[in-house]
C-alpha cells in the first residue's frame, strides 16, 4: 500500500521564537510558499475522507497526493492558513479541543503570555460551511495513555457528543493529543463511532494511527520537498544510519575546529526535535 504523505500543522502564524520553542508555528509566508509548491506539482490535497478511503479500499492511491491536518483549532489557521488553503482550492482537516473553543491553549497549565487564542465555535461552523473537515482533539488536551479507561472514554466520546451539537454535523475523525496512543485507546476511538484518527509517527500504522508527518516553523525547502514526496522515512533512515552519524559528527567537529556557530536556519531536519514535537502538542 503507497501511504499518502498527511501533514501535520498546528499554527500559521508569527509567534516570537522564545514563545513557541518547539517551533509549531509557520509563518505565513512559508505556509503561502509550501502551498504554492503543491500547486505547482499539481499535487492533488485530499480530504481526511478521501484518503481513508484510499486505504481502506486497498487500491491504488493517486499519485502526488497529499493530506493537510492541523491540530488544537488554533485561531490563527482559521485567519491565515484557511485563506491560503482556499486560493489554491486545497482543503484541511482541523481537530479541535472541543471544550477550550474561544479560549486559549494553556492546557498545560502555562501563564496567559505562553497560551494562544483557538478559534470560536462560530468561527468552526464557518469553517465547516466552506467544506474544511472538523474533528476531535479531545475534550481538554490530557494525555490520554496516562487516563483511566472511563476518563480516556469521557474525552474520546464527549468530544464528539459536543462537537456535533456546535457543528451540526457528524464528526467523523479524531487526532491523539501529544500523538500518545496505543492500542487501548485505539479501540476506544472506533468503539466512540469515529471512522479514523490521526497519530504521529509511532506504533503500528492502522485506520485509528494514521502516521502524520510534522511540518514545523524551521521546514527547509528540501525538507518540505522530501516530506510531501515519501521521502521522509528515507530522509530519517539516513539521518539515524551509521555514515550520516559520522558525517554529522565530522561537521560538528570541524564547526568546532574553525569557531562556527550554528546557522540560524537549519539546512537538515534535526531527528531528534522531530520526535519531540511529534510527542509534543
Ligand atoms: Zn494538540
Amino acid at each position: 500500500m503507497r501511504m499518502i504523505p498527511i501533514l501535520m500543522y498546528h499554527q500559521v502564524a508569527e509567534i516570537p521564537r522564545r514563545l513557541d520553542p518547539l517551533g509549531l508555528a509557520v509563518p505565513p509566508d512559508q505556509f503561502l510558499d509550501q502551498m504554492s509548491y503543491l500547486s505547482r506539482r499539481s499535487c492533488r490535497c485530499l480530504s481526511l475522507a478521501e484518503a481513508v478511503d484510499y486505504l481502506c479500499r486497498g487500491g491504488r492511491t493517486p499519485e502526488r497526493s497529499v493530506v493537510i491536518t492541523f491540530d488544537d483549532g488554533y485561531q490563527s489557521v482559521f485567519s491565515h492558513a484557511c485563506p491560503i488553503l482556499e486560493k489554491f482550492g486545497f482543503t484541511a482537516s482541523i481537530f479541535l479541543v472541543a471544550g477550550r473553543m474561544g479560549g486559549k491553549s494553556n492546557w498545560e497549565g502555562q501563564d496567559e503570555a505562553r497560551a494562544e487564542l483557538l478559534m470560536s465555535e462560530e468561527e468552526a461552523r464557518d469553517l465547516a460551511r466552506r467544506g474544511f473537515t472538523l474533528g476531535s482533539h479531545t475534550f481538554s488536551h490530557p494525555r490520554l495513555t496516562q487516563l483511566s479507561d472511563e476518563a480516556a472514554f469521557e474525552e474520546i466520546m464527549g468530544s464528539r457528543l459536543l462537537l456535533q451539537d456546535v457543528l451540526g454535523q457528524p464528526v467523523a475523525f479524531f487526532s491523539y493529543p501529544y500523538s500518545d496512543v496505543d492500542a487501548r485507546l485505539e479501540g476506544m476511538v472506533e468503539k466512540a463511532g469515529y471512522t479514523a484518527a490521526c497519530g504521529g509517527y509511532y506504533g503500528p500504522c492502522s485506520t485509528f494511527n494514521l502516521w502524520r508527518i510534522p511540518c514545523l516553523r524551521d521546514e527547509t525547502a528540501l525538507s518540505f520537498t522530501l516530506k510531501v514526496n515519501g521521502g521522509y522515512t528515507q530522509w530519517t533512515a539516513l539521518h539515524e544510519s551509521a555514515p550520516g552519524r559520522i558525517l554529522r559528527q565530522s561537521v560538528h567537529s570541524l564547526r568546532k575546529r574553525l569557531n562556527l556557530r550554528r546557522p540560524r536556519q537549519p539546512v537538515v531536519l534535526s531527528h531528534g526535535s522531530e520526535r519531540e514535537i511529534e510527542r509534543g502538542p
